[in-house]
């Protein structure tokens, strides 16, 4: 007997009929002698749905009350599965996250799990109830409602397999595992059988929105194994099969594992640039161009000084598309302190990377990325690199282009 969570997204729980799939397949693993929690997300489209409601009203929202409109849509999933259950003959029951313990802090909108306190679940799991928890959202001290951020479920799932200690967590989604690229934009991205616990973490936070980027962060903290596999097979399919199904993250680069120098393609399309033109360079420029954007709680991604010239240089940095606004006020707010003469922006470009732990022991991989964009004709704007990844900025036009093309030459089809 192993304790296992599942996790299922929005399209998996996208309608009744698909719900009360999620309850045969989740009965068919607890026939199987298993104690089983399910994680699911809200019906597809229904975060969409409710945080425009919100904006029809207060726009921007107050992340406060944006949340508890936000979490309504997990409150109806849980207590839906949780009927579809009981429907075909199973012990079930469904909780909101504050319900069992799920605290948080309180930065609404995006916050993070703190702690959560197993007891009433051990105790559900004991008398042979499947258990069912709201995913995206816990409580903070103050008992406030607060979420995790788009995607979020998936991190709720990974947490909650950590505090129970679970033998594994399954990510049930539309796609059968993690691709070496999103198999919308590269119709012959291939299916990896496995990927390094580090890969995914890159491949998440530059973009592949498979998995929530703190998901795959609790997944390397705690050793939670994790699998992503699909929720549309038939939900009764052999069990030992569905079990090895999918894409299982590693956290050892044993020998057995595909030994590709690149393992995949991430893109984040929504990016935005601004330079700072004109500053004087002088000790804390980068201070205080990006000092007043971090206390706009923006998040700086790439950056780029510039060599001076008269003293004077230029400042360039990345932002996510929707602070772009926010951030050039920021700026502007600050003019005569940072001293610059103007500010360009460019809020249509995109952000390719590619991914690979091979990466360390091979050179080369830069030079046959800018060849690739080159021959594209595709001019690379910024550019940024750690131990396992490549990043540039394009015009956000070539995104598509680019991310084909950079399959094709790394081969990523083949096995
Ligand atoms: P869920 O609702 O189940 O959480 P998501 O839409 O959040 O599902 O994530 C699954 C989607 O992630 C897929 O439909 C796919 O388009 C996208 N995706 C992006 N990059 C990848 C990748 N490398 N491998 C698989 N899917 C990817
Ligand atoms: N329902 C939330 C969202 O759409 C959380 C999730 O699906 O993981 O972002
Ligand atoms: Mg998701």
């Amino acid at each position: 007997m192993a304790l296992i969570v599942h996790k299922y997204g929005g399209t998996s729980m996208g309608s009744t009929d698909r719900i009360k799939n999620v309850a045969r397949r989740v009965a068919k693993w607890h026939d199987a002698g298993h104690q089983i929690v399910v994680v699911p997300s809200a019906m597809s489209g229904e975060t969409n749905r409710l945080i425009a409601l919100a904006k029809e009203v207060q726009n921007p929202p107050d992340p406060r009350e944006l949340d508890m409109i936000a979490a309504t849509g997990e409150q109806v999933s849980v207590a839906l599965l949780s009927m579809a259950l009981q429907a075909i003959g199973k012990a079930a029951v469904s909780y909101a996250g504050w319900q069992v313990g799920i605290r948080t802090d309180s930065a609404f909108t995006k916050a993070r799990i703190q702690s959560i306190d197993d007891k009433r679940v051990r105790n559900d799991l004991e008398q042979n109830r499947i258990v069912i928890i709201t995913g995206f959202q816990g409580v903070d001290d103050d008992n406030n409602i607060a979420t995790l951020g788009r995607g979020g479920s998936d991190t709720s799932a990974v947490a909650i397999a950590a505090a129970l200690k679970a033998d594994e967590c399954l990510i049930y989604t539309d796609v059968d595992g993690v691709y070496t690229t999103d198999p919308r934009v590269v119709s012959d991205a291939r299916r990896l059988k496995n990927i390094t616990f580090e890969e995914m973490l890159e491949m998440a936070s530059l973009g592949s929105k498979v998995l929530q980027t703190r998901s795959v962060e609790f997944a390397g903290n705690y050793r939670v194994p994790t699998r992503v596999l699909s929720s549309l097979t038939d939900p009764l399919m052999d069990l030992a099969e569905e079990a090895s199904s999918g894409t299982l993250i590693s956290f050892e680069e044993d020998t057995d594992m595909e030994q590709a120098v690149i393992s995949g393609i991430a893109f984040n399309r929504d990016e935005a640039k601004i330079t700072v033109m004109g500053v004087p360079d002088r000790p804390g420029v980068a201070y205080h161009i990006l000092g007043p954007v971090a206390d706009a709680n923006i998040e700086v991604d790439m950056i780029i000084q510039n060599q001076s010239v008269d003293g004077k240089t230029d400042f360039t940095f990345t932002v996510s598309r929707n602070d772009y606004n926010r951030a050039l006020e920021a700026l502007n707010a600050q003019q005569a302190q940072i001293g610059f003469s103007s500010l360009v922006g460019d809020a249509k470009v995109s952000k390719i990377s590619v991914v690979g732990v091979g990466m360390r022991s091979h050179v080369g991989v830069a030079s046959q990325m800018f060849r690739t964009l080159a021959e594209e004709s595709i001019n690379i704007m910024m550019i940024s690199t750690s131990e396992i990844k490549i990043s540039v900025l394009i015009d956000e036009k070539y995104m598509e282009l680019a991310v084909r093309a950079l399959h094709k030459v790394f081969e990523l089809e083949k096995e």
